[in-house]
């Protein structure tokens, strides 16, 4: 039994020390990438379901790292939330996407808002996070109705009280903001229905599954109807065929994103992809 429990012990801490190393390596290489800046957004375009038109894009964290290529989110933004550099990651991609919206207008392209994704932190700090918001718009001429902020159901609903606040200031100055993953975390209806929003994203977990699980179709059906019901329009997540398009149009949801239509592109191509219109 000693034998044992040494071991297990050993293991454990040297499995510790393992993941304590590669935080900071991680951590390290971050840094760098910052100073660098090596982050920038890419742009996945949000097509109204009834008329096929792009009317929007969420704006999708990635790295360019030269050791490493393109790099996704779900690689650095855990690291990066852990050891306090997910703000000025956020930050990269707000500027960023500011810059693309400014040469998209400048270009003449049908203007459309850009949904940028906010962490429980940055929300937390509601402050900095309007002056940053407000100073990146003025820094890149960009009007606040183009801009959208996505904050998740679980941070939303972590402190609804603080939330429901920073969504009204933003609401006040111009700047919508929806709940993003919806479905995943627990929100109180009672609460939900006080929240200034104007979207909620159902989570792609939902969607993926409609065709095949009579319990996530019925999920997706109430999701929407409750929105309705609350006056807020409904993004579907992860719509990658025509069976999921089909059956989000039949329960009347009212904006999608996906594979189906597109992947999340460089703001270049997004630029091309607007000026066509209609995907087709
Ligand atoms: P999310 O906000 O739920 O973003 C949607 C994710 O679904 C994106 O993954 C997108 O590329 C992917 N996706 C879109 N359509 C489809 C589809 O049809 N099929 C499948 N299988 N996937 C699809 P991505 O870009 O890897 O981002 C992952 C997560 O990382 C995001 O989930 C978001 O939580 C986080 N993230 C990304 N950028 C940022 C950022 O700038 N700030 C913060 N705080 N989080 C970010
Ligand atoms: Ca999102
Ligand atoms: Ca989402
Ligand atoms: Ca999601």
């Amino acid at each position: 039994a000693k034998e044992d429990g040494g071991g297990g012990f050993q293991v454990f801490t040297e499995e510790m020390g393992a993941r304590a190393a590669k935080m900071l390596t991680m951590q390290h290489k971050l840094r760098r990438a910052l100073d660098r800046q090596e982050f920038m957004a890419y742009f996945q375009p949000q097509v109204d379901i009834a008329t096929g038109a792009i009317i929007g894009c969420e704006a999708l964290a990635r790295w360019q790292s030269p050791d490493d290529g393109m790099v996704p989110p779900g690689v650095f933004i855990p690291v990066a939330e852990e050891c306090g550099l997910i703000d000025a990651i956020c930050l990269q991609i707000l500027v960023d996407s500011c810059r693309w919206i400014a040469e998209w207008r400048s270009r003449g392209l049908p203007e459309i808002t850009v949904a940028v994704n906010i962490s429980g932190r940055q929300f937390h700090n509601s402050r900095q996070l309007m002056s940053i918001v407000e100073q990146t718009l003025a820094d890149a001429g960009v009007p606040p109705r183009q801009l959208e902020l996505e904050l998740t159901e679980s941070s939303a609903m972590n402190d609804p009280e603080n939330a429901i606040n920073v969504v009204r200031m933003f609401r006040d100055r111009g700047v919508a903001c929806s709940i993003d993953d919806f479905g995943t975390g627990y929100s109180s209806l009672s609460v939900l229905k006080r929240f200034p929003i104007h979207k909620l994203k159902i989570d792609r977990s939902f969607v993926m599954d409609v065709t095949n699980d009579p319990n996530d179709a019925a999920i997706v059906q109430a999701i929407v109807a409750l929105a309705h019901a609350l006056n807020l329009k409904v993004v579907a997540e992860g719509v990658e065929t025509l069976e999921h398009l089909e059956f989000l149009r039949s329960v009347r949801c009212d904006t999608i994103q996906g594979y189906l239509f597109s992947r999340p592109l460089p703001g270049e191509a997004m630029a091309e992809f607007l000026a066509q219109g209609k995907p087709e």
